[in-house]
């Protein structure tokens, strides 16, 4: 029987962040796993040889956070391209900043409207808010009324519809009444104070942070298929927890992602880094990769997503599905888990949770903090 102190299932942000910490902080070896045939889970990128172009094999990734702890935290191990992300939607035809602003509102609708909607909103609200559609819909002024209910339609309403594969009326209100009007003139998608992305691309950044001699990597190896073979002192699991547990109680769903890349011949195909379609096509969204580290070729890179269930052996794992239900059985599994000695779920599989780079990151560091010795 094969014996080792750590045992991390997943190379992805959560599992290399514990590695990480555990080899250089208490000095302890780690054998990480993973059943894909590369380092980095979803935050995998590679450089196409043809162009040059850094591509994101599991969509597109953009690092933002207001941690001062995880920026700084990561950036011991790669150096920063600056990037603040700007997202557009097509709108009856017409490219729109995303989330919808006042210079959105300028470009589908007349001057003397859009000019009215904005010395509305400004008035009620302040300059610099984001309002969400819910609030906006409950003021009894008739105009602001119109607007509510023509971004929900527009900008939210089909987007969504695509993305989880529900049917409108099947739409939770505390979902789409978070979707905001943002009353002020910042085009970017994110307000954080920290917005990057690793100059050399993500998988250097995870190189680096492997780079501990205390740490060991072996991929194309499934959990499922070891774990007869092997003593562990402790184990981290950044897999499915109903995975884990057999699917016992049952299966937690997942939303998936068809990713579709296309080479183009020309230098640039869209006016900026992703493109949303609420309205048009079977796809979301369109990302073309060389903006985020202003490549250049003379070819280009995109990406379409078309969002469909996940499906075991067919699929990935991308969104866990939030719902009461699914909490509840989520919350079964995890009381299964509380019940196992040094067994620890982590990550976006074994949290099932939606967790941005930055909060994985933060997880995996505060429970590193939490880990006896
Ligand atoms: C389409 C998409 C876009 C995103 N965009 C952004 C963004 O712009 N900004 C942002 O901050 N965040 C973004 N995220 C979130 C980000 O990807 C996650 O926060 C992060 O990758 C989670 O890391 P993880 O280690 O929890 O999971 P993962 O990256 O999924 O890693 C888990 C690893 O475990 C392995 N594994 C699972 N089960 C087993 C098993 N039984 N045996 C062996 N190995 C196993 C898997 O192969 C995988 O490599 C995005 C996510 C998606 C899906």
């Amino acid at each position: 029987m094969r014996k080792v102190k750590n045992l991390i299932v997943g190379c992805g942000l959560s599992g290399i962040v514990l590695a990480e910490r555990l080899a250089s902080r208490r000095g302890e070896e780690v054998l990480i796993i993973d059943r894909r045939n590369h380092i980095g889970g979803n935050i995998y990128d590679y450089k196409d040889k043809e162009t040059g172009i850094t591509v994101h094999q599991y969509g597109p990734h953009v690092f933002h956070t207001n941690d001062k702890k995880v920026w700084d935290y990561l950036s011991q191990f790669t150096e920063w391209h600056r990037f603040m992300y700007r997202v557009k939607a097509v709108i009856d035809g017409i490219e729109v900043n995303i989330p919808f602003n006042l210079d959105s509102l300028h470009k589908v609708f007349p001057k003397d409207m859009a000019e009215k909607l904005e010395n509305k909103l400004i008035e009620k609200f302040g300059f610099n808010k984001k309002i969400p559609i819910l609030e906006l819909r409950q003021s009894k002024d008739k105009d602001l009324e119109f607007l509510a209910e023509y971004v929900y339609k527009k900008v939210f309403l089909g987007y969504t519809v695509k993305q989880w594969g529900v049917k409108p009326e099947d739409l939770d209100v505390s979902v789409s009444g978070r979707v905001p009007v943002y009353i002020s003139r910042d085009n970017r998608y994110f307000q954080d104070t920290y917005q990057a992305i690793p100059q050399n691309g993500y998988t250097k950044m995870v190189e680096n942070i492997l780079k501990n001699p205390l740490i060991k990597v072996e991929l194309d190896t499934d959990f499922k298929d070891i774990k007869n073979q092997i003593e562990y002192e402790r184990l981290f699991f950044s897999g499915a927890i109903d995975e884990y547990f057999n699917y016992e109680l049952g299966r937690l769903p997942y939303r998936s992602l068809d990713i579709e890349f296309r080479k183009h011949n020309c230098e640039y195909l869209q006016s900026g880094p992703q493109i949303n379609f609420p309205e048009n096509y079977d796809y979301t969204r369109s990302v073309e990769y060389k903006y985020y580290l202003d490549e250049k070729s003379n070819k280009t890179i995109v990406s379409y997503e078309y969002p469909c269930p996940y499906e075991e052996g067919k699929n990935e794992r991308y969104y866990p599905i939030p719902d009461d239900d699914n909490q509840k059985l989520y919350n079964q599994y995890l009381n299964k888990a509380k019940e196992l000695k040094n067994v620890y779920f982590i990550g976006r599989l074994g949290d099932y949770k939606y967790y941005n780079m930055d909060q994985t990151v933060a997880s995996a560091l505060e429970l590193f903090e939490g880990v006896k010795k």
